[in-house]
């Protein structure tokens, strides 16, 4: 789930399970390298106060544990900040000191704790880090332990904060880089009315309305290669090949990459669609908020897509074989979908039956609860 703290949004990245991996390697290599020595592990407050908690823990013989501080000093602008790491009081001289690191950027912190560490006379000074982005770090020290490489994204959780928040979460979240969108899969029958509400919805919320029904009679029309291929499936309510309906559809996506959010309207319709598109969402850091169909009775459908059919101009409208042979394929190859996103806890029904504003009142309730 994505996560909100304070303006911006952040996706899960490293699962407490993959964390609590990456320690147990760190905690083997150490222990086997250090044998029988007592090293004096050194975490660097704040970040690291869930690491060094996890790692000591798991550390198979004894240990001292001490935290020390970097404390930057106001007053001055922000680049040429003045950092002096407090909290260190014991007498280290002679002992094997391991610094317990939360993540490694640039290595501003790691120079630091050298210049700190110089006068120490220490024994020898490890350097172990729990997340490290190599693509940041401009510095010269090794670094003898690593966790994980990340790369060079803002990540939060796991002891490391946004502005004061998220230090409290189990797991590691990125932050997202694009903005936060708002995206529904408006769902239902051929006939129920989802065109129409698109085209009320898309102003309220301020959406990009895709039917790729309306792309594919774009193309029809305009007799690109692409409307005579789709003209053969359509003209008997069948489905146009999947692999072409995923690279039209995202050939739409990419058209609009400002939008706050789209609605999708006769897609996906397949598991093969659904999954495209939960990979083309996840590709812009963003997801599908949620499935809302609208249910309309059979015969209902018929009878409007009948009337529709005396206007529309649309051949699949007018031929009642054609009309059922649409919401069979609705029901045996797409109402499957139900599942897909009620699995999610992502599937919303919606009476489809009576006036447009009063529908419209009911698919912004649900919308509004996303
Ligand atoms: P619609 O306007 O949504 O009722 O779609 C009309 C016809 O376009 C359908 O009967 C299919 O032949 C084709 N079509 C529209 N969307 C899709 C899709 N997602 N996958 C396959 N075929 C589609």
């Amino acid at each position: 789930m994505v996560i909100k703290l304070h303006d911006l949004y952040f996706k899960p990245f490293i699962s407490e399970h993959d964390i609590d991996e990456a320690v147990k390697h760190m905690v083997d290599a150490i222990a086997t390298d250090l044998g029988d020595e007592m090293p004096v592990f050194v975490g660097i407050l704040n970040g690291s106060f869930m690491f060094v908690s996890d790692f000591v823990k798991k550390y198979p013989k004894p240990c001292e544990v001490t935290f020390i501080k970097l404390a930057s000093y106001e007053g001055v602008k922000s680049s040429e900040d003045i950092q002096r790491l407090i909290g260190l009081t014991q007498d280290l001289t002679g002992r094997t000191v391991v610094i317990l690191e939360d993540i490694i950027d640039s290595g501003n912190t790691l120079e630091e704790v050298h210049r700190i560490f110089k006068n120490e006379n220490v024994k020898q000074l490890l350097i172990a880090t729990l997340f490290y982005k190599p693509e940041a770090y401009d510095k010269d020290f090794k670094l003898h332990y690593i966790g994980k490489e990340i790369p060079n994204k803002f990540i939060v959780g796991y002891g490391l904060d946004y502005k004061g928040l998220g230090r409290d979460l189990p797991d590691v979240y990125q932050l997202k880089t694009t903005q936060h969108m708002t995206n529904i899969v408006l769902f239902g029958p051929p006939g129920a009315g989802k065109g129409t509400q698109a085209n009320f919805l898309k102003e309220k919320y301020d959406l990009v309305h895709i039917s790729t029904g309306d792309v594919f009679r774009y193309n029809i029309k305009n007799e690109t290669a692409l409307g005579m291929l789709a003209k053969s499936y359509m003209d008997k309510g069948e489905l146009v090949p999947d692999q072409v309906t995923i690279d039209m559809l995202n050939k739409e996506v990419e058209k609009n990459a400002d939008a706050k959010g789209f609605i999708f309207d006769g897609f996906p319709r397949t598991n093969a669609q659904a999954k495209a598109l939960d990979e083309l969402m996840d590709s812009k850091d963003s997801q599908i908020n949620g499935m809302i169909a609208l249910n309309v009775d059979d015969e209902i459908l018929v009878e409007r897509l009948l009337k529709r059919g005396e206007t529309s101009g649309r051949a699949d409208d007018s031929d009642e074989a054609v009309i059922r042979n649409r919401i069979k394929v609705y029901y045996e190859e797409t109402a499957i979908l139900q599942e897909y996103y009620s699995k999610q806890n992502k599937f919303f029904g919606v009476d489809g039956v009576g006036s447009i504003e009063d529908i419209t009142v009911r698919l912004s309730t649900a919308i509004d609860k996303l």
